[in-house]
C-alpha cells in the first residue's frame, strides 16, 4: 500500500511565503531572496512528508502564486493586452499576470474561486491570436531538485481538461479546438518528468462537476491515452476530487492510466461503483484523509472503507491519500497553543494529515496497532463534551415549524406596512463597512494587545462611528450606517460572540497569491450567549433622525466561511446559526431598529458542483436565512446583500429568501443581471451596485445616472435603491467620499427627471 498526498500548502506555517511576496513586491527584497524563501519552504514541506513516512513527496504542488497561473504560462497562453510586459524579467513578468501592471495600467488576469473552496485562481484566456511561446514549468526543477535530495518525487500538474474547462475564451476564440495542441505541451512536459520520478499526478478535478462539454469528453481516451505514451512505462495518476465520479467514472477508469485517484470524503458513497468499475491494470488511490477540514479522520470509520476496497483490490493495487491538495487547510497544529485542549485534540492540519495516513496504513496492515483504540477514545470523547450536544439548543432547532420559516404576509402586503418608513423614491444607502482607516486597525491591534482598556476602546469606537454618522449625513444618504469600525471581519466579529466557535492563532488558508484567511472553528452547538450588535447599531441611531439599518451577517455566511465540525450535519449546523441570528433580528427590532441587512455574500459560493447536491443546500439555505430573518412584523424592513453577479441560474431560491430588499454587485457588468430579474418578475426591491468599490476609481455622476437609467428600464422607479457594490472596508476616504457624493446627486437627477423615464 502506498502512502501520499495530492499537495501541501505553499504559504508556510508562519505564512513565510506571504512576507516574502509582500516585499518583494514593495521592492524591499531581491527576487533570490524569494526564490529562496520558497526552495527552503519546499524543502521542509518534502521534509515533513518524508517524516511523517509517506511513499512520495508532492512537487507541483508549490507555486509562488496560482498552479493554473502556472500552466497558463507554460502553454504561453498570456493574453496580448501583457504585449508590454514580454521582454520584462521572468518573475516580473509572472507577477503582472497574477497582480497587473500598475504602471502600464494593464489589468491583472480574472480571479474566481477554485471550484467551490475558498481559494482563488487566476482564470486562463485564450485569445484568437493564439498562444505565445511558453517557458519551462517550475515542476521540472523541483522535481530534479526532489530527487537529488534523496526524496521520492512525485509531480502534480492540474490536467488539460480541467484548465481549459475553467478558461475563458476571448473575442471569436474558441476553447476546445486548442485541446490537442495544449495536450501536446503536457506530453513534452511529462516526457521530460519522467526519468525523475515513479508516478506523476494529473489532476481533472472538473470530471466531478458538469462542466465538461460532452465533445470535449469524447475527446478524454484518445488525449489521455497521448499523456500516457508520453510516460515511458512510469505510472499516471488520474486524480479526482470536490466530489464523486457520478457519469465520469466511465471516462476514468478506461483514461488507461496506472492510478485512479478518488475523493471518499466529498464523494462519500462512489467506492463501491469505482471498485466493481476499475479494471484489472488500474490501481486505486482512496482520498481517505480530508483535505477540505482541520479534523482528525476517524479511523475505525476510514479502516472499514480500507479492508473494503483491500479485499477487491489486494494490496499492491491500493494506495492511500488526502482527499484533495492539504492546500485548503491550515500548516501545523502543533502551533496551537491557546485552543482548549478537548478541541484541540480533536483537531489535524496539513502536517497531522500527513502522519494520518501512514497510521491508517500501520492499522490496516499489523490489524492491532495502538493508534486505532487511541483514536476511537479522541472522538468519543469529543463527542461526549458538554459543547458538543447542548440539549436547550438540539430542542429548539428541532422545534423549528414551517411556521417559523414565513414572514406574517407576502411582500405586496408588508411593501405597504413598511410606508411609514417614509423612504423617499431611490433611497440611497450604503452596504455597511465604511474605510477602516489606519486609526481604527491600530485601536483594534492597540486592544487585542492589552495596550487599551475596554472603556478606552469602547470610546474610539464610538467616535469612528459618530463620525461616520455625521459624514453620511452630509453627502445626504437616506439610510444610514454605523460603519462596522468594531469589526475586523464579518463573520469572525459574530463568531467571537457566539458559543460554539473558537479561533486558531496560526490557522491561516491562502485564499490567494499572498493573501490569506484565519477561517473560525465551529467544534459545538452554536448559541447566541448575549446580544451582538446592538450597542454599536443604537449608538449610531441615537445620533441621527435619518433610519440606521442593523447590520448581520447571515447564518449561511457565517457557515460557509468557517470550518465546519463534521459530526453534524451542514445543514443542522446552519439553523443552529440561523437560531443565533433570529434572535440577535428580534432584539434589534424590539429595541426599535427597523431596517435590517442580513448579509449573505457566500450564499452563492457555498454551493455544490452537482445539480441534484446544488437543489438540496439552496433549500435548506434559504430556509436558514428564512429562519433567520422572518421573526419580525411586518412593517419591517428586511434587506440582504450579496456581493456577486452569476444569479441567473438561483434567481428562483433567491426570491424564496424573501427578503424585502436586495443590494447586489452588478456595476461592472453595465446592470446586465437585472435583465433576469425582470423577467423573472421579481417582486421586491432591488439595489443594484452602481459603484465598483473593488477599484480605486472613483465614478462619475453620469456613469452612475445612465446606470440607474438603465436599472430603471428593468426595476420600476418604486422598487429601486441606490447603492455601491459592496462594503467599503477596503478603499480610503479619499476615494469613498467623492464617489458617494456623486452617488447621491446622480440619484437626485434620475429622481427629478422620473417622470421622463418611461
Ligand atoms: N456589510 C458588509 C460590509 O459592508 C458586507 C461585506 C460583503 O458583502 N462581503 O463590509
Ligand atoms: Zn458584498
Amino acid at each position: 500500500m502506498q502512502t501520499h498526498i495530492l499537495g501541501f500548502p505553499s504559504v508556510g506555517k508562519y505564512r513565510e511565503l506571504k512576507q516574502a511576496l509582500e516585499s518583494h513586491w514593495k521592492g524591499e527584497a531581491s527576487p533570490e531572496s524569494l526564490l529562496n524563501t520558497a526552495s527552503e519552504l519546499k524543502k521542509r514541506h518534502w521534509q515533513i512528508q518524508k517524516k511523517a513516512g509517506l511513499d512520495y513527496v508532492s512537487t507541483g504542488d508549490f507555486s509562488l502564486y496560482d498552479r493554473m497561473l502556472d500552466i497558463s504560462c507554460m502553454l504561453g497562453a498570456i493574453p496580448p493586452r501583457f504585449l508590454p510586459c514580454h521582454g520584462d524579467a521572468p518573475l516580473d513578468k509572472y507577477f503582472s499576470l497574477a497582480r497587473g501592471d500598475i504602471q502600464r495600467n494593464i489589468p491583472a488576469l480574472e480571479m474566481t474561486k477554485w471550484f467551490d473552496a475558498n481559494y482563488h485562481y487566476l482564470v486562463p484566456e485564450i485569445d484568437a491570436n493564439g498562444p505565445w511561446s511558453g517557458s519551462e514549468h517550475p515542476v521540472l526543477a523541483d522535481t530534479k531538485e526532489a530527487k537529488s535530495l534523496g526524496f521520492s518525487p512525485k509531480p502534480a500538474l492540474i490536467g488539460p481538461f480541467t484548465w481549459l474547462a475553467l478558461a475563458k475564451a476571448q473575442g471569436s476564440a474558441l476553447k476546445w479546438p486548442r485541446l490537442q495542441s495544449i495536450v501536446a505541451e503536457y506530453a513534452a512536459l511529462i516526457e521530460k518528468l519522467a526519468p525523475h520520478c515513479d508516478c506523476i499526478q494529473i489532476e481533472e478535478p472538473v470530471l466531478c462537476t458538469e462542466l465538461l462539454p460532452d465533445a470535449a469528453a469524447r475527446q478524454f481516451p484518445s488525449m489521455y491515452a497521448a499523456l500516457n505514451e508520453a510516460c515511458g512505462g512510469k505510472k499516471l495518476m488520474l486524480a479526482t476530487y470536490f466530489g464523486a465520479l457520478g457519469e465520469k467514472l466511465e471516462l476514468a477508469v478506461n483514461s488507461g492510466c496506472a492510478v485512479l485517484h478518488i475523493d471518499l470524503a466529498r464523494g462519500k458513497g462512489q467506492l463501491e461503483g469505482v471498485l466493481a468499475a476499475l479494471p484489472a491494470s488500474m490501481a486505486l488511490s482512496l482520498g481517505i484523509v480530508d483535505g477540505r477540514n482541520i479534523w482528525k479522520a476517524d479511523y475505525a470509520r476510514q479502516h472499514h472503507l480500507i479492508e473494503q476496497a483491500l479485499s477487491a483490490l489486494g494490496r499492491d493495487r491500493l494506495w492511500l491519500g488526502s482527499s484533495c491538495s492539504l492546500l485548503h487547510c491550515p500548516v501545523d497544529l502543533s502551533e496551537e497553543n491557546a485552543l482548549p485542549e478537548h478541541i484541540k485534540t480533536r483537531m489535524a492540519f496539513a502536517v497531522q494529515k500527513c502522519a494520518e495516513l501512514t497510521a491508517l496504513r500501520r492499522i490496516v496492515e499489523t490489524k492491532s496497532d495502538p493508534a486505532l483504540a487511541e483514536n476511537t477514545a479522541v472522538l468519543q470523547a469529543a463527542a461526549a463534551h458538554a459543547d458538543s450536544r447542548i440539549a436547550a439548543v438540539r430542542e429548539r432547532a428541532a422545534a423549528v415549524s414551517p411556521a417559523d420559516l414565513s414572514r406574517e404576509a407576502a411582500y405586496a402586503e408588508r411593501r405597504a406596512a413598511q410606508g411609514w418608513l417614509n423612504l423617499p423614491l431611490l433611497p440611497t444607502t450604503t452596504i455597511g463597512s465604511f474605510p477602516q482607516t489606519a486609526a481604527i486597525r491600530k485601536t483594534r491591534l492597540a486592544f487585542k494587545k492589552g495596550d487599551m482598556t475596554e472603556a478606552e476602546y469602547e470610546a474610539a469606537i464610538r467616535c469612528e462611528i459618530r463620525d461616520c454618522i455625521e459624514k453620511q449625513e452630509a453627502l445626504g444618504l437616506d439610510v444610514l450606517v454605523h460603519g462596522e469600525p468594531e469589526r475586523n471581519d464579518m463573520v469572525e466579529y459574530f463568531g467571537q460572540q457566539l458559543g460554539g466557535f473558537c479561533f486558531t492563532q496560526n490557522g491561516w488558508v491562502q485564499s490567494y497569491g499572498s493573501r490569506c484567511v484565519k477561517p473560525p472553528v465551529i467544534y459545538g452547538d452554536v448559541y447566541r450567549k448575549a446580544p451582538m450588535s446592538l450597542d454599536a447599531i443604537l449608538y449610531a441611531q441615537s445620533l441621527t433622525t435619518k433610519p440606521v439599518k442593523g447590520m448581520l451577517t447571515g447564518p449561511v455566511t457565517i457557515l460557509c466561511w468557517s470550518f465546519v465540525r463534521d459530526d453534524l450535519e451542514r445543514s443542522e449546523v446552519c439553523t443552529q446559526v440561523a437560531l443565533a441570528i433570529r434572535d440577535e433580528v428580534q432584539d434589534l427590532e424590539k429595541a426599535g431598529v427597523h431596517i435590517i441587512q442580513i448579509d449573505e455574500a457566500a450564499l452563492r459560493e457555498g454551493m455544490p458542483l452537482t445539480r441534484a447536491e446544488a437543489e438540496n443546500y439552496l433549500r435548506w439555505a434559504v430556509d436558514a436565512f428564512r429562519l433567520a430573518s422572518s421573526g419580525v412584523a411586518n412593517a419591517t424592513q428586511i434587506h440582504t446583500h450579496m456581493c456577486y453577479s452569476e444569479f441567473n441560474a438561483i434567481l428562483p431560491w433567491i426570491a424564496e429568501m424573501d427578503a424585502d430588499v436586495i443590494s447586489i454587485e452588478s456595476s461592472r457588468s453595465g446592470m446586465e443581471l437585472l435583465d433576469a430579474f425582470a423577467e423573472f418578475h421579481y417582486q421586491a426591491e432591488v439595489g443594484p451596485g452602481v459603484y465598483d468599490i473593488h477599484s480605486p476609481r472613483v465614478p462619475t455622476v453620469e456613469e452612475m445616472e445612465a446606470l440607474l437609467r438603465k436599472a430603471l428600464r428593468h426595476i420600476p422607479k418604486e422598487r429601486l435603491w441606490v447603492n455601491p457594490d459592496c462594503g467599503l472596508k477596503t478603499r480610503q476616504w479619499e476615494e469613498a467620499w467623492p464617489a458617494l457624493e456623486n452617488m447621491v446627486a446622480a440619484a437626485r437627477r434620475v429622481r427629478e427627471n422620473l417622470e421622463y423615464i418611461d
